[in-house]
């Protein structure tokens, strides 16, 4: 199968929606990160998704709705607090966890009783779900364990000949994935950081809890409370260390000298003017705007692949706003290698 990339037209939505009609998977741009979308209501095509991407399959897929009444066959009750977030935040760049209707399959839960549903802010997947006329099912168009897609370029490297067509709507503007909230209960749990923030989520909800998991590796025997905080993820293949600080630049530039002689090819995903000086070097932007780290940090981690790098560096952001979705992100693909300096 030879996978097309194709520009976010009328006819072009008009093609992808058939396709998910069928039963096939299409490429969906969102604001967050690339999507690997199915027809959410279709069995075969859910388990499809997660042939494609090699997904475990106790590892749950998101829904996406193009407008707030869509989701009410799907779930079977929504809490007042979950109303009050959907208000503020949808469209956007959040998943509400809730309890799912008989009409959602098992595939899309992995057997869960809960299925995360989220309203996108982009356009273009609204738009595709809309042509689809059916809810959309779709986890980031990455293969298992790769970082995720924030470019249809970037999508088509881990996809292509496993899928007939990628919408491309451009580079994706928040760049890190959804905010996913379990909110069955009276406060909502962040089980996975995103662009809606743990402050923006107290502010709505009166109070918020964050899933201590966020920011270290489940030890044996734990349970995931997000089944995807299990497995490894959005690591390059170079060995990744994330250094956090202030002494982190001077750390990372005295590893990086020592890797180096050692005769490794060493890179450095770092914030700008921190005297890095001619060591290679990928910009994750000024350390005064943090999502700009949001947004490069994927397509940084894809870079540090294709420039050869053994051992990629990253410097750590502040863990406020939606730097802990930065965080959260780097903490995984260095496997919690965290050094604090
Ligand atoms: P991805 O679509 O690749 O960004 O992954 C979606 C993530 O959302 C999964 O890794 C899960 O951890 C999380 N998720 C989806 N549905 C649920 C659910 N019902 N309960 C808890 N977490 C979920
Ligand atoms: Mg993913």
């Amino acid at each position: 199968m030879r996978t097309r990339v194709e520009p976010v037209t009328p006819a072009s939505l008009r093609e992808a929606g058939a396709l998910i009609r069928a039963g096939e998977l299409v490429g969906m741009p969102t604001e967050t990160v690339y999507g690997l979308g199915a027809n959410a209501l279709d069995a075969r095509a859910v388990l499809r998704v997660f042939e494609a991407k090699g997904r475990p399959a106790d590892n749950p897929l998101i829904v996406h709705v193009a407008d707030r009444d869509a989701i009410l066959p799907l779930v079977r009750e929504i809490p007042l607090a979950a109303e009050r977030l959907m208000d503020a935040f949808w469209p956007g760049p959040m998943t509400l966890v809730l309890p799912k209707a008989d009409c959602i399959p098992d595939a899309v839960s992995a057997g869960l009783s809960t299925v995360g549903i989220r309203l996108p802010g982009s356009e273009a997947a609204r738009a595709l779900i809309r042509a689809a006329g059916r809810p959309i099912a779709a986890p980031s168009g990455n293969r298992s364990g790769r970082p995720s897609p924030t470019t249809a370029v970037h999508m088509l490297e881990d996809m292509d000949g496993r899928i007939p067509l990628i919408l491309d709507a451009g580079p994706c503007a928040v760049g890190v994935e959804s905010s996913v909230i379990d909110a069955t209960g009276p406060v909502p749990v962040i089980l996975r950081p995103g662009g809606v923030t743990p402050e923006m989520v107290a502010r709505v909800a009166g109070d918020v809890r964050v899933d201590p998991h966020v920011m270290r590796p489940l030890s044996e025997g734990e349970t995931a409370r997000s089944p995807g905080m299990k497995y490894r993820h959005y690591a390059p293949k170079a060995k990744t260390v994330v250094y956090r600080g202030l002494g982190a630049p001077e750390a990372i530039r005295r590893r990086y000298d020592e890797a180096e002689t050692a005769g490794e090819r060493p890179v450095i995903l770092g914030l700008n003017d921190r005297g890095y000086g001619a060591r290679a070097f990928i910009s994750l932007g000024g350390a005064d705007r943090p999502q700009d780290a949001a947004a490069r940090l994927f397509s940084a981690l894809r870079e540090a692949d294709a420039r050869g790098a053994t051992l990629a560096l990253c410097e750590a952001v502040d863990e406020k706003g939606i730097g802990l979705a930065v965080m959260n992100r780097m903490g995984r693909a260095a496997g919690f290698d965290i050094v604090d300096v």
